[in-house]
């Protein structure tokens, strides 16, 4: 049953980590290491099920692989889940157990901080491999990534303002963003310097009044955000949020923001937006800022670089819109074919022989 799965989408390695002294039990999963090691943070969730844990790092190590790629980024795809309480079941020994099994893959898969896992827990893994990201900024990393995605983002919604007005100029433009959390209210002052006019909601007031008070943004209600008058909604609180019922109250041209898994079911929701005229930006090229932050740590962290590549996520939309252009499809499923088709010309030039690569011809 795992293997099917598991060749369903080419998956090369699913591991299996268990230390009984601090409790561990987490599976490693490598999807695609074509373009380089496999990237991909480590979430801690108390599921239910082995079988629901082994679906999530196998939907989510998937996942990694086209993010990497879509961002441009030499790195393949993995992810890690830890079975356990957040609140409870952590250790130093059971970080150190983890991070024992990261270090045995040798490098072909970088560990980092998400859901359920913080940089205290990277800088555990830290101590037993250097194949972990997202750790304390004294060890040399970039620190919270929120600023950078929020860069990414806004350059995402430049091209994506380009595509749907024919300048990718925000000034003047009315942006409607829903949650003004970590990665938002960096992407709002963001807005508010470029001269964009800004309407908020948050279910925490006081990250609304920040807003209105530094940007002067207009406030509506929870629900209210959907139906405004404006040029972008910029979802940035949670997936979903683009379904059967929000979709036709939208009076945007454009959705471009923040949150993973927008589009409740990409294929039909991708599409519905679409029937609308609504040009729509995919989330996880959106917000690949961060993955791209805390990537060039592996090079030693050079914010002023990380920054240049994260502006790049410009151009990376453009190719995706091109892509929509040439093959008649949504841009959700043209920034899986831009990740796909870089892939496959990776593997191509990767598949000249080197003889470095074959060991078995240096022995005695
Ligand atoms: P955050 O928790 O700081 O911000 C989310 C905000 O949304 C909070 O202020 C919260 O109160 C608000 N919110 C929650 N439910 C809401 C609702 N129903 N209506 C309106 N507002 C609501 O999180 P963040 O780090 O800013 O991330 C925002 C989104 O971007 C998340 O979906 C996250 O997965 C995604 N993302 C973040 C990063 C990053 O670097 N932080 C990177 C990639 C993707």
């Amino acid at each position: 049953m795992i293997f099917e799965k598991m060749e369903q989408y080419d998956y090369e390695q699913l591991i299996f980590c268990h230390d009984e002294t601090s409790g561990l039990k987490a599976i490693i999963c490598i999807h695609d290491t074509t373009l380089g090691p496999a990237l991909g943070g480590c979430r801690m969730w108390k599921y239910d099920t082995e079988e629901e844990a082994i679906e999530d790092v196998l939907r989510l190590a998937k996942g990694m692989t086209y993010k990497n790629a879509a961002a441009g980024l030499n790195l393949g795809g993995g992810k890690t889940v830890v079975i356990g309480d957040a609140e409870k079941d952590k250790s130093e020994a059971f970080f150190r157990a983890l991070g024992r099994y990261v270090n045995s893959l040798g490098g072909r898969y970088i560990t980092a901080e998400d859901v359920g896992t913080t940089v205290n827990d990277m800088d555990t893994i830290y101590q037993e491999t250097p194949y972990v990201c997202g750790i304390s900024e004294s060890y040399g990393s970039g620190g919270n990534p929120s600023p950078m995605t929020a860069y990414g983002v806004y350059m995402a919604m430049k091209r994506t303002a380009k595509e749907a007005f024919g300048d990718d100029s925000l000034e003047g433009r009315t942006i409607a963003v829903q949650g003004v959390g970590n990665v938002s209210y960096n992407l709002c002052r963001h807005l508010h310097e470029e001269g964009a006019k800004l309407i908020v909601t948050d279910i925490n007031d006081d990250s609304v009044e920040r807003a209105v008070n530094d940007f002067g943004a207009e406030a509506v209600g929870i629900e209210d955000i959907y139906s405004v008058e404006a040029d972008i909604f910029a979802p940035c609180a949670l997936g979903g949020i683009l379904n059967d019922e929000t979709i036709p109250e939208l009076k945007v041209k454009a959705v471009c923001g923040s949150a993973n898994n927008q589009l409740l079911d990409s294929d039909k929701h991708g599409s519905q937006l679409e029937e609308r005229g609504i040009v729509y930006a995919p989330d996880y090229v959106v917000n690949c800022g961060g993955v791209i932050n805390v990537a060039d740590e592996l090079q030693g962290y050079d914010a002023e670089r990380a920054k240049s590549k994260v502006k790049e996520i410009y151009n990376q939309m453009d190719k995706i819109f091109s892509i929509a252009k040439r093959d008649g499809v949504t841009p959700t499923v043209a920034a899986d074919r831009l990740a796909e088709e870089r892939i496959d010309s990776m593997m191509r030039v990767r598949s000249t022989f080197s003889l470095n690569e074959v060991t078995t011809l240096n022995r005695r």
